[in-house]
């Protein structure tokens, strides 16, 4: 019998990421990860095994062929499976942005849990309408193989009413404008992992630093969530390779009356064309902004910094002290400049960096006597989703009995 892995899925608006993991659930390991994107303009497709047994792949298609829509698209993701690794999947784990108030944790899909999704797409419209229709895809692919919604929101869903609350009227509130934070499946790897890695830290205060494409911080205290930068949605916070982060509510007021700009100009605006690619004029993408002498570079590389180090003081605040700081995702793994500048700032909070341990990526980067200690783990999002889904649907205990 073919080796049980499980798939693991995360479908965008136009594309559909796609992941096959070991069916382990304490370590699941990656055999292959690949997407297709620009479905509904010019798809393309791209896989990978990663132990090289099967040819990578990179096809294009020209407009109006190829993939047209997210089961197009998963049929060409499964026929390149069936062929490059031949495994059974078994389960399959979905990253869903918005599991509500409601998706405290992993659940296994069926038609009732999709209607709920469904009821939650006015909360993430971007997003959550085509992680649905993914899991429909993959429902129809896979008739009678368990599938799980993983949520992004899920880590953070025990903060207290002050850590959630706008100070708006109330009946906001309770109609589910509050903060839900983002990032979950990422923070909740990263507390797993410091708990292998530095098991005191674990235990007390952490920041999280997750800085990617899109970028947020989380206190995480003893291994739970207490507070996040992100809010209502994944524009709040710090600002982002295109999204702005935090802003004057009356800026918004000012561009609808005085500017005369339509809600999905703001959008574009607030989504698009801010944070690094606005501030620079250069680009989204920090390796370009650092390799730029061009001085908007670096400011917008200092306002970045600038606001990470505010976040990490207000988060500290949250928990009422700090322990140790960790640095993920694309730039806060591959970037030393920028965890250089970051904690550079941060001696008054008892941080002192190593530069050549920092230089090295750790992932000890603190120095010898510094009070707090600072690390670089690697996030894996995907094998979170994968060790959820594999939980959730009973295989992880079946698998270990086999
Ligand atoms: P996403 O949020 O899309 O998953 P990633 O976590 O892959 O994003 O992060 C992408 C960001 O990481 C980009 O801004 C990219 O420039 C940055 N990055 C990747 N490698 C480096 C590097 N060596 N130095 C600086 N930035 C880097």
């Amino acid at each position: 019998m073919a080796d049980p892995c499980v798939l693991v899925l995360n479908a965008g608006s136009s594309s559909i990421k796609f992941a096959v993991l070991t069916a382990n659930g304490e370590e699941p390991e990656l055999l292959a990860t690949g997407q297709v994107d620009g479905l509904g303009a010019t798809p393309a497709f791209k896989a990978r095994t990663l132990d090289g047994r099967a040819e990578p792949v990179r096809q294009t298609f020209a407009a109006g062929e190829g993939p047209g829509d997210h089961d197009a698209a998963l049929r060409l993701v499964l026929n390149w499976l069936a062929g490059a690794l031949g495994h059974e999947i078994v389960a399959v784990g979905h990253r869903v942005v918005h599991g509500g108030t409601r998706f405290t944790e992993p659940t296994v899909l069926n038609d009732a849990v999709i209607a709920a999704l469904g009821e939650l797409v006015p909360l993430a419209p971007l997003h959550q309408p085509h992680n649905i229709a993914g899991i429909r895809a993959a429902i129809a692919a896979f008739p009678g193989v368990p599938q799980v919604a993983c949520f992004d929101t899920a880590f953070h869903r025990g903060h207290t009413f002050e850590a959630d609350a706008f100070a708006l009227p109330r009946r906001y509130y309770d109609e589910g404008v509050r903060r839900y934070g983002f990032h979950g499946l990422s923070y909740e790897y990263i507390a797993q992992r410091l708990g292998a890695v530095d098991p005191s830290a674990a235990a007390g205060k952490t920041v999280v630093a997750h800085l990617g494409n899109g970028a947020s911080l989380c206190a995480i205290d003893n291994g739970r969530s207490v507070a996040s930068t992100m809010g209502f949605t994944a524009l709040d916070g710090v600002p982002m390779g295109t999204r702005c982060g935090a802003i004057d509510p009356g800026v918004l007021l000012y561009l609808l009356d005085e500017r005369k700009m339509d809600a999905k100009a703001i959008e574009t605006l607030l989504y698009r064309e801010s944070g690094l690619l606005g501030l620079s004029g250069i680009s989204s993408d920090m390796r370009e902004l650092e390799a730029s002498d061009a001085p908007e570079a670096a400011q917008a590389i200092a306002c970045f910094t600038y606001a990470i180090r505010g976040a990490i003081a207000r988060l500290a605040a949250a928990m009422q002290g700090l322990d140790c700081l960790v640095f993920t995702a694309g730039i806060g793994e591959n970037s030393p400049r920028i965890r250089a500048d970051v904690m550079a700032g941060l001696g008054f909070l008892g941080l002192t960096a190593d530069p050549v341990a920092n230089e090295r990526k750790g992932p000890l980067i603190s120095a010898a006597g510094s009070r707090v200690r600072a690390y670089v783990i690697a996030t894996n999002e995907e094998a979170m989703i994968a060790r959820h889904a594999l939980a959730a649907s009973g295989i992880a205990a079946r698998v270990a009995a086999e």
